[in-house]
């Protein structure tokens, strides 16, 4: 008899709203810097900084930026692209990052999915991010209630689509040939890496956007059920 099934899960956009809690935060910090923001709408503000923080994503997973510079940057870029005052950098990155924390929320059906993985197999979440947030969100949700194992980037040192993230969460769970099943919204990051790692990928695809090759998808989580 082979060993429990893995079902890992990615963290945001995946069990965490990370996408509106992003936005919302932003709605906030904007609303609360009226002269540093002064003339530039919302919609636009919003704009440059996921395009910059997209950017520097990128750069941080190939190693070429760390950690710290990310997170300074990603609000830096933007100011100076709108040409606002970029001294207001600091201020306004934490004060968004208050406000981002405020705005999590549980994607619907998330309890309800991690239950019934943990009756069938052995869950885990297999996150890119930053450990002391995606730890938080983890801790504030309580799923570690069901979550008997947490990989993250940073202390792996890997990133999806890394097979060596990939690799680290099986050995973690003990490794032994059984079924791997990886779930998550990205299909760049979660259903290629998981796929080229030899995980089953399901692709959590809330907002139906369609995958660019043939994958096994779901637009609600309550849906993997009969999958697992
Ligand atoms: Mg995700």
């Amino acid at each position: 008899m082979s060993a429990p099934p893995l079902f890992f899960f990615d963290l945001d956009d995946t069990l965490v709203d990370h996408h509106a809690a992003e936005e919302d935060a932003h709605r906030e910090t904007h609303a609360s810097h009226a002269s540093l923001f002064s003339g530039v709408a919302f919609d636009d503000w919003l704009a440059a900084y996921r395009r910059n923080n997209l950017r520097l994503w990128h750069e941080y997973g190939k190693g070429e930026i760390d950690r710290p510079t990310l997170a300074t940057r990603r609000f830096a870029l933007p100011l100076a692209d709108l040409g606002l005052d970029i001294a207001g950098g600091a201020a306004v990155s934490a004060f968004y990052i208050g406000a981002y924390n405020r705005n999590w929320r549980l994607i619907e059906g998330a309890e309800g999915v991690l239950a019934h993985a943990a009756e069938l197999g052995v869950v885990g979440i297999l996150s890119n991010g930053f450990r002391q947030t995606q730890r938080a969100k983890i801790a504030r949700f309580g799923l570690d209630r069901w979550a008997r194992h947490v990989i993250l980037s940073e202390d792996v040192g890997a990133m999806k689509p890394s097979r060596a993230i990939f690799d680290a969460a099986w050995k973690a769970a003990g490794g032994e040939v059984r079924r791997r099943v990886y779930v998550g919204d990205s299909f760049a990051t979660d259903v290629v890496g998981a796929k080229e790692a030899g995980w089953f990928p399901i692709f959590f695809d809330r907002h139906g956007k369609g995958a660019p090759e043939p994958v096994v998808f779901v637009t609600r989580l309550a849906d993997l059920k009969p999958l697992f």
